[in-house]
Formats: C-alpha cells, structure tokens, sequence
C-alpha cells in the first residue's frame, strides 16, 4: 500500500512539494519508506520530524508545522492520531488538504472531521477538513506496537456507550440521531468488537477490520459534522486526563488507553441506570426539585474553580440548560416509556463484565490503576464529566429524575 503513496500525492496535488511529517518512531515505521518513494517519483519530498520523543497533540507544534506548511508543500502525515490532528489543523490553517498515512489501528480520528489539540490549557476539537485520502498498510498496522492495536480497540468500543448516550440526546430530542453517521459502524461493530483473540493475536484481517471501523468512526463525524457519533463521557475523563496534564510512569497515556477507562466507567455507571424503575419517579417532586439556571451556573464555578479552565463547566451548562417545563416533559416520557427506553439502551450497552473481558484480551486497560488513576479519581471526575460539555448525556438525565447519587455508586 505504501508504494501507492506517490501516485496519490500526484493525483490530487499536482506539482505540489509533498512534506513528509512523523515523529522518530513513525519515521521508522514508514516515514522513511514514504520520503524514499516519493523521492525515486522525482517529487523532491521535505521533510519534518516532530522535535520530541514524547509529546500530544498541543498548540506549539501545530504552529511548528505552520511555518514548516509557510513553505508552500503539502503534508504528508505519517504516524498515528497526534501527528494526524497536528497535519489537519495546520492544513486546514493553509486552505489547503493533506495525506494521511497510517502507522497504527490506534484512534478514529485519522478520517474525522475536526482536530483534537490543546490550545490554552483546554483540549478543543477545531473544525477542519478530513484528508484528501488516508492510506493504512495492512504490514505497517500489524507491526505496530500492540499497545498501540489495544488503543485503538478501545476507542472503537468506547463508540458503544457514546451511542447510548447519544440515544439519550436523541430521546431528550436535543441531538437527533443521524442515520447515515449512525449505522455504517453501529451496524458492525459489534462483529468488529468480537474479533478480541484475533486482533491479540496479531490477525491481519481483525486489525485491518479494527482500522475499517475507525475509519467508519470518522466517517461518521464527518456526516454529522461533529464528534457526537464517536465521543461522549466516556470521552471526557480521557479531555479531564489531558487537561490536567496526567502521566503514568512519567509519560503520557494514550487516548484510547484514557478512553478505555472511560468506556468501563460508563459501562458500569448504565448498569446502575438499568437497575432503576423509572416509571415510579415522582415528575412533579423531580421538576420542583429542578435547579435555576443560576444555581447550576455557581454549582459549576464552584466545582471547576482549581481546574485548568475554571469557566468550562458555567460556560457549558449555560449552553445546554433547559427551564423546568421542559424537563417536565422529558420526564414524563421518560416515565412513560422507561421500560421500552430502558432495553433500547441495554442492547446498544456491553454489560461491564465483557467489556472488561474484552480489554483485557486485546491489552487495553481493565482498572483505572492500569492508566495511573484510582476509582476514587474516577469518581471525583464524574460533577466535571456531567458540566464540561454541552451535550446532553447520562448524567444530565439522571439529574432530572434525581437518580444520580444512585448511578454514580461504582
Ligand atoms: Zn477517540
């Protein structure tokens, strides 16, 4: 598949000076191979190594990749989601598309729409365009670190609960689902999430069916425009992670290792939710219980006033707060509709028990100790996961129906 890398340069850039971007070990992996193939193609190829062995997806080196950009090529982003989102972002910033190779089954966003970067402290996804075209050697995938396999395996499971979350939105009718970026992956991922031994076992065909269905990921973000399709809490304790800088051992943890500790939690906080019978709450007792707009703005100034962005949370509940008539009504379709709403969600949902399983043959984290954290930093995570974005999810609704005490025992 490498070797096709020049004849797609030339198709959709013609003329254009093609700038090789990796870091050392994506050099390695296929950078090198990349630059030397393009050379014999006759196209005079630069190239840029990221000036860090260890680094994420921030600010600094998007303006790095600028002024290297400043010189008129087209990136060639060889290396996994950071260097992707870094390419993107800086393309996007030139007006111009880039090409994206792969060197590992590790996250979704190499065909999304949007670029997850640090900028001030706070991880932001920038809108931006996907790449022109995204080439994965199916040799280059395999021979990637198997942690690197497991991340991304994590962050394919984690599009289970971000479903039933986004059914939840679709329910308050705040996000409707969106077929076209719903079903290609939600249709089979399961068959793809199945494959756990084979993809342990280094198979060709479960990893390049694990990279398929990030790609599908992306596809669907760039359908809805958005992340929805792909991220929703369980995303979020992984943005908590990145924000406050977290390492384990002295070094960063991946995106889909954050995220596989996401996707556990929410897996085990769904099944506190199914255990409740929603069609007893009290509508009347939840909705004069229901906080003003003010409050919930001071509740979340309070609750974010040490963190990197102390405005985040009473910026994102004043976008997503709904007055107490409506949450009336959601109540009472919640009420009413519980049992048939309830088993929805249970279908879409793994029970915790066969995620973890899951995880654990792949070599994704189990525990929250695998990333570094405890189950009680989970928990103190859990006022921020609810406040820090304006998308409705399940701890939203628990507030309404004044079960969140209850779904948070994990
Ligand atoms: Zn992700």
């Amino acid at each position: 598949m490498l070797d096709k890398v020049p004849e797609v340069f030339s198709r959709y850039f013609p003329g254009r000076v093609p700038v090789v971007i990796a870091d050392c070990n994506t050099w390695k992996a296929a950078g090198e191979r990349v630059f030397a193939l393009l050379s014999e193609a006759g196209m005079k190829p630069q190239k840029f190594l990221i000036p860090a062995r260890e680094f994420h997806a921030e600010w600094k080196y998007v303006e790095m990749i600028d002024k290297v950009l400043d010189g008129g090529g087209v990136a060639v982003s060889v290396g996994s989601g950071t260097i992707n989102d870094l390419c993107k972002l800086s393309s996007a910033h030139h007006k111009q598309s880039y090409l994206s190779v792969a060197t590992a089954a590790s996250v979704d966003g190499y065909t999304s729409f949007g670029a997850s970067i640090t900028f001030k402290g706070a991880k932001q996804t920038f809108e931006c365009p996907a790449p022109v075209a995204c080439l994965a050697d199916a040799d280059v995938l395999c021979s990637a670190p198997k942690e690197l396999t497991a991340a991304g395996y994590a962050d394919l499971a984690a599009k289970i609960p971000a479903g039933a979350e986004w059914m939840i939105a679709d329910f308050i009718g705040t996000e409707p689902i969106i077929s076209d970026a719903w079903h290609p992956l939600q249709d089979c991922i399961d068959d793809i999430l199945a494959n756990a031994e084979a993809v342990a076992a280094g198979d060709p065909e479960a990893i390049g069916a694990v990279f398929d269905g990030l790609a599908l990921s992306g596809f669907g973000m760039q359908t809805a425009r958005s992340s929805r399709p792909a991220s929703a809490s369980d995303h979020l304790f992984s943005h908590i992670l990145d924000m406050t800088h977290h390492k384990f051992n002295g070094k960063y943890v991946s995106h889909g290792f954050q995220v596989a500790i996401g996707t556990l939690t929410m897996c085990k906080v769904f099944e506190n939710f199914f255990k409740l019978d929603l069609t007893r709450i009290d509508v009347d007792k939840c909705t004069a219980a229901w906080p003003s707009l003010e409050s919930e703005q001071k509740r979340a100034l309070d609750i974010f006033k040490d963190f990197p962005v102390p405005e985040l949370g009473y910026r994102e509940i004043t976008k997503k707060y709904e007055p107490a008539e409506k949450v009336h009504q959601e109540l009472m379709k919640l009420k009413a509709q519980w049992p048939d709403f309830r088993k929805k969600l249970m279908d879409q949902l793994y029970t915790f028990d066969d995620m973890q399983e899951k995880f654990r043959i792949v070599g994704a984290p189990v525990k929250p100790e695998d990333i570094g954290c405890t189950k009680d930093d989970i928990i103190a995570m859990f006022p921020f996961v609810q406040l820090m974005r304006y998308r409705i999810n399940l701890f939203d609704l628990a507030k309404r129906a004044g079960v969140y005490d209850e779904i948070i025992k994990i």
